[in-house]
């Protein structure tokens, strides 16, 4: 089977990693229009589930990203210079770069074709010339907007502002910072994800965005504002930038994921929004159910459909939890008034994917404490 993959992130990668192991004659190649050491943001986070499933889909990959990664178990929630842990949450960090080096390698072991610096603009041309064309593009994908009578895209531009840097601090767990200026209130996510370096991404409603007047400052200036308000959590160490900009987040769906010979996957498909810190755990789902897919099904058209079929309504279950806890950072300031520990538990029950009955099971001390404060 002739393969072309558009977009050389985790999802393209680890498709054709997948296609590969499953049949080394598949002839796969990825275009991917950066270079091998050229990436965006810092780190990424998995939950000990996704691992376990990386695990039994390539025992050798997973070992690589296993033996790099920082592990915890607890969110942190600080406010008014307080800190809130929250026990029983298993997660681990690894930097976007290590991890696309490792699937990088693996999939070049196999013998997948991974071509660096190549921007694919004949969508066509690559689509008439093999059996199966994916489009592993990312959230821009010229893919979805070439095929968008087939795909329906439905795109929200959401009206918070976030911007993702890194730092020398440690973060040690997910730790969830709220800080209030002038401006208005800056919420801070931040992790670990090496020896070295945090994930420190800030985000900021539209009007505390406006105040800060953040539309007339450079990078070094914006850096050293975040720096100020995030002052005695950074403890004086700096903002690290990455071409680092304010953006807004883009949730992406699509009414249709493939047709003929063409499917989308990872965020070119669908996006959840960052807070619950999952865009790559699906994206490499997406290319499991999409290779376990062809593996029962000879026939492409079969194989798509199946994969459509069985996944979408997992996906559109996150994307639902991921749009409440998108839309708890989206109206901080109604929680503003409340004291730090009833706000980290207004926070670990926002997706509604946890009940008081399973966060008593994770931490029964913070719950308590919850209890003993509300009563
Ligand atoms: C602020 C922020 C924080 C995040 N935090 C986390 C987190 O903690 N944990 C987590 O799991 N995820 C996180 N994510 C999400 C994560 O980065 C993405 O969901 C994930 O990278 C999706 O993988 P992908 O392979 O679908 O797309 P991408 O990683 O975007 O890869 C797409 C690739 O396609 C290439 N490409 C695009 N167009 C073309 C073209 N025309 N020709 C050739 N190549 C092309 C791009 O260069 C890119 O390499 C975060 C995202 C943001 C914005």
């Amino acid at each position: 089977m002739k393969i072309n993959i558009v977009g050389g992130g985790p999802a393209g990668l680890y498709f054709a990693i997948l296609m590969k192991k499953s049949n080394p004659a598949n002839e796969i190649t990825v275009y991917e229009r950066n270079g091998p050491d050229d990436t965006f943001g810092w780190g990424v986070v998995f939950s000990g589930r996704t691992l376990e499933t990386l695990r039994q889909a390539d025992a050798e990959s997973h070992a690589e990203i296993t033996g790099q990664f920082e592990a915890w178990d607890n969110v942190d929630v600080v406010k008014d210079d307080e800190k809130i842990s929250v026990r029983g949450n298993s997660f681990t960090g690894i930097s976007r770069l290590r991890l696309l080096k490792i699937l990088q390698h693996r999939a070049e072991q196999l013998g997948v074709a991974v071509l660096f610096r190549s921007e694919i603009t004949d969508i066509e041309s690559l689509r008439a010339d093999c059996h199966l064309m994916v489009g592993a593009d990312g959230i821009n994908s010229t893919v979805r907007q070439r095929f968008a009578d087939r795909f329906e895209p439905n795109l929200s531009v959401r009206s918070n502002k976030y911007i993702w840097y890194g730092t020398n601090q440690l973060f040690h767990g997910l730790t969830l910072t709220f800080r209030v200026s002038d401006a208005g209130i800056f919420s801070a996510h931040s992790y670990k994800f090496n020896q070295t370096t945090s994930t420190f991404i800030v985000e900021c409603d539209q009007l505390t965005w406006q105040r800060g007047g953040f539309e007339e400052l450079n990078d070094v200036e914006t850096r050293s504002y975040l720096q100020q308000v995030f002052k005695s959590d950074l403890q004086g160490r700096p903002l690290l930038s990455n071409n680092s900009k304010w953006i807004n987040f883009v949730l992406v769906k699509n009414s249709q994921w493939a047709f003929e010979n063409t499917v989308l996957i990872g965020d070119a498909l669908h996006t959840a929004h960052f807070s619950i810190g999952s865009g790559t755990k699906l994206a490499m789902e997406d290319a499991i159910a999409l290779a376990n897919s062809f593996q029962r099904h000879d026939d492409t058209l079969d194989a798509l459909y199946e994969f459509e079929s069985s996944r979408k309504p997992y996906i559109e279950e996150y994307q639902a939890a991921a749009l409440e806890s998108m839309l708890w950072f989206e109206n901080v300031r109604q929680y503003s008034h409340l004291s730090p520990i009833e706000l980290a538990y207004s926070l670990m029950m926002r997706s509604g994917r946890v009940n008081h009955a399973d966060l008593k099971k994770r931490d029964p001390q913070f719950v308590s404490r919850y209890e003993a404060a509300a009563s």
